[in-house]
């Protein structure tokens, strides 16, 4: 089945082609009629199936059907993410289709660690909201915006959003939304907090899953290496070198691990950027530009990264630290290896650590033969 078949707005569908849209992602080919019929819908489907593409084409397209809307504070479409640079990725995939659009559609992303008076000046007219719980609240504290007229919600990686780091958030913003509205819920895993959630919130939802981001894995390869915590950062110095990656983007546990293995790389001349929760939002910003526009090699992060971000051509990730749970190594091994290329997502596991990452390995229903490191000679590295 092509675009033009889909009953999407006609002048979204040059556009379509400019951007080598040929025909419609499975998620796209049944998200898009329901979301045009104006049904709930539950989308089950990683970064990299064309999710985003799958809510932003109809939506945009219901958009263009309304009559003129008059220019004030209520917010037609409210989009909820949990990072701020996903609210960045979202918000531009709209702007980008939103600006071939007859009527034109204002998209707005908002998320904190910004300063919000210029957020608050450029509110009015806004049709399409993307943003974080957290800054959505403030600005609505401060009569920036209103959430009465709300026609569509859309709650992208809906597990993280509904679980219990963002329930309070939610729940206010809940209050503040119309009874009646459609709901649009799409997230790479489908956890049990979506699944009793997914009855309260939405109504006959179609359910669409893509096969499952642990399944999709399934084409990426894995490595696992034993490394005393001492030996992790030479190892990695040496993989890098080595194999001559030049695209890698590296998991810590936390922000000072992050900042520390970054600060290590640079000084060993490899050109890195650590990126999590505790940088200024500039400096997030601009090391993901720089990342994945080829001008660093190495982006070092927390899982602040794990969630959603598309990089294009990534092909490998190394777990400097295990993740906690079994689904943050999905979403972390799943920034590699997108759209059918190949990827190689390498773990660091200290001896201790191996039944930790059995049990990983055995959700993924994977098998990984570990490499021994220590008679890697690692001096100079
Ligand atoms: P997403 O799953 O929304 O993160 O999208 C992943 C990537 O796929 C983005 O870079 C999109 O531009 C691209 N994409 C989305 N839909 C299509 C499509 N139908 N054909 C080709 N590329 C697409």
């Amino acid at each position: 089945m092509a675009f033009e078949s889909l009953d999407l707005h006609p002048s979204l569908l040059p556009l379509l082609k400019e951007n080598n849209y040929s025909s419609p992602t499975p998620i796209q080919l049944e998200a898009i009629p329901a979301i045009l019929s104006q049904r709930d819908v539950l989308g089950i489907a990683k970064t990299g199936s064309g999710k985003t593409a799958s809510f932003v084409l109809p939506i945009l397209t219901l958009l263009q059907r309304l009559p003129k809307k008059e220019k004030n504070r209520e917010i037609d479409v409210l989009v909820l993410v949990p990072t701020r640079e996903l609210a960045v990725q979202v918000g531009d995939v709209f702007n980008a289709f939103g600006k071939v659009l007859p009527n034109p559609i204002k998209t707005m992303s908002v998320y904190g660690g910004v300063s919000i008076n210029p957020q608050m000046k450029t509110m009015f007219g806004t049709n399409v909201l993307v943003a974080t719980p957290g800054r959505l609240l403030d600005l609505i504290s401060h009569n920036a915006l209103e959430l009465s007229k709300v026609r569509a919600l859309i709650l992208d990686e809906a597990d993280k959003m509904l679980n219990l780091g963002f329930q309070d958030e939610m729940n206010e913003i809940f209050n503040l939304l119309p009874e009646i509205r459609q709901n649009l819920l799409f997230s790479a895993t489908l956890s049990k907090d979506l699944e009793s959630i997914k009855n309260v919130l939405l109504d006959e939802p179609l359910i669409v899953k893509i096969e499952s981001e642990a399944n999709d894995i399934q084409s990426i390869n894995l490595s696992g290496y034993f490394v005393t915590e001492d030996r992790k950062g030479p190892l990695l110095r040496y993989l890098i070198k080595k194999n001559e990656m030049d695209r890698v983007l590296v998991f810590t546990s936390s922000a000072q691990k992050a900042d520390r293995v970054a600060a290590k790389l640079t000084k060993n001349g490899i050109d890195a950027f650590p990126i999590h929760g505790k940088k200024s939002q500039g400096a997030r910003q601009s090391a993901l530009e720089a990342f994945k526009t080829g001008k660093i090699k190495v982006l070092v992060a927390t899982d602040l990264l794990s969630r959603g971000i598309d990089i294009e051509g990534l092909p490998f990730v190394i777990n400097y630290e295990l993740p906690r749970s079994p689904k943050d190594f999905i979403h972390r091994v799943g920034r590699t290896g997108r759209a059918g290329e190949n990827g190689l997502a390498i773990s660091f596991v200290d001896k201790e650590e191996i039944k930790h990452f059995k049990v990983i390995l055995k959700k993924m229903k994977r098998y990984v033969e570990m490499v021994e490191s220590d008679e890697f000679d690692l001096s100079g590295y």
